[in-house]
């Protein structure tokens, strides 16, 4: 047989770039690590499933209909979007997961020798694109635990095409205020693209958190992003997308390959959307997990860092990916956060009570008990 003379054929951005290397299935899992039972706190993902009327479509999909082909722009989705944000629906952009949008938005502006901006300790998708896609990330170090803003500012040079923020962020659940991030788009002055991805808008209940959707006709550089993996618990069927200016997102369009948007994803996030209920309980069940996690991460003396969003990042007296190893072996599946650039940290997402509990029982049986402090 003859080689293939790879080397001739791959491009030294691609040779040096690592695939990432995902988690096996449960059932594999569960047989390498010798456990019964496995709790997902590793993806962010809702517990409590998607809304109502989400699972009666999925329920009620027609089989034959998989033989057709889905919407290639999204159509009634994006006219349903239009309307609950009074604005168009040319303005849409609906990917395979949010994700599928972050590599539209680098496509459609990077050229050889461009760049994009973002945070070291950030949603890493932005960073990966960018970097196997040939341009360069520049990757400001988050201040307290948050995105940057004048690092970021001081980083622009002529060749930076976006500024990638994640509000709040992934992993640390800092997020900028409305006169945060007001404040710089006004000293970027449309020069750059602003990308917000607001994965996890709809956890946040502060007053101050700026909803980015609302600010595009007033900056038309900015791109916001949202998904129906998180909130909405659609993750498995893949649905996300962008929304910005008509013309940014004229220009963005031709990057996208249509019919990668399935046609269940299609109808049950336009299903989902209407379930405020849903939201509310989701909410509901993050703050009592919050709320009693930090109590037990406090009394076993354990640092963390408890933004918005629903997860928390736990900093342990050994290496992660010891954690991650003995918290697997007793069931429990975390998200290590070496990868993240924070290396001890491993990061929870907050699921139902029982899980939480489990977790909490787990986590005390691979960590010293703090020693009692000293009366004297
Ligand atoms: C989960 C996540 C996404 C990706 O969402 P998908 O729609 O599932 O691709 C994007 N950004 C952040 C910050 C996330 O945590």
């Amino acid at each position: 047989m003859k080689q293939v003379r790879l080397e001739n054929l791959v491009p030294d951005h691609i040779k040096h770039f690592e695939a990432y290397i995902p988690s096996k299935p449960d059932d594999e899992l569960k047989k390498l690590y010798g456990c019964s039972r496995l709790i997902r706190l590793n993806n962010n993902e809702n517990p409590l499933g998607p809304p109502k009327a989400s699972r009666e479509i999925i329920d009620r999909f027609p089989p034959p209909h998989a033989s057709i082909y889905p919407s290639g722009d999204v159509y009634h989705l994006r006219y349903k979007l239009a309307d609950k944000f009074g604005l168009h629906p040319d303005q849409f952009l609906v990917g395979n997961g949010a994700n599928e949008a972050i590599s539209f938005v680098i496509k459609a502006f990077c050229q050889e020798g461009d760049n994009i901006i973002t945070a070291d300790k950030t949603f890493a998708v932005y960073e990966w694109v960018a970097e196997f896609s040939g341009f360069q990330a520049w990757l400001v170090p988050l201040v307290n635990f948050g995105f940057d803003d004048e690092g970021m500012l001081r980083q622009i040079d002529e060749r930076t095409k976006i500024l990638f923020i994640c509000n709040p962020n992934n992993p640390t659940g800092s997020y900028w205020s409305e006169g945060r991030l007001r404040d710089f788009l006004d000293r970027i002055a449309g020069r750059q693209i602003v990308v917000v991805d607001e994965a996890y808008c709809e956890f946040v209940e502060n007053e101050d958190y700026p909803d980015g959707i609302k600010m595009i006709h007033e900056y038309p550089n900015l791109v916001v992003f949202r998904t129906f993996s998180k909130m909405y618990a659609l993750a498995g069927l893949r649905i996300g997308y962008l929304v910005g200016d008509r013309e940014v997102v004229d220009i963005i369009r031709r990057t996208c390959v249509v019919y990668s948007v399935n046609t269940v994803a299609q109808a049950a996030a336009l299903a989902a959307l209407d379930d405020q209920e849903h939201i509310l309980r989701t909410r509901d069940m993050v703050r009592r997990g919050k709320e009693f996690l930090s109590k037990e991460l406090e009394l076993m003396g354990l640092p963390f860092v408890n933004g918005q969003g629903n997860f928390i990042m736990i900093k342990l007296p050994m290496s992660d990916s010891l954690a991650y190893r003995k918290l697997m072996a007793q069931g429990m599946m975390v998200r290590t956060m070496t990868g993240f650039r924070f290396p001890n940290y491993i990061r929870i997402t907050i699921s139902k009570m029982d899980a939480m509990e489990a977790f909490v029982e787990s986590l005390a049986k691979i960590v010293p008990t703090p020693t009692p402090r000293r009366k004297d």
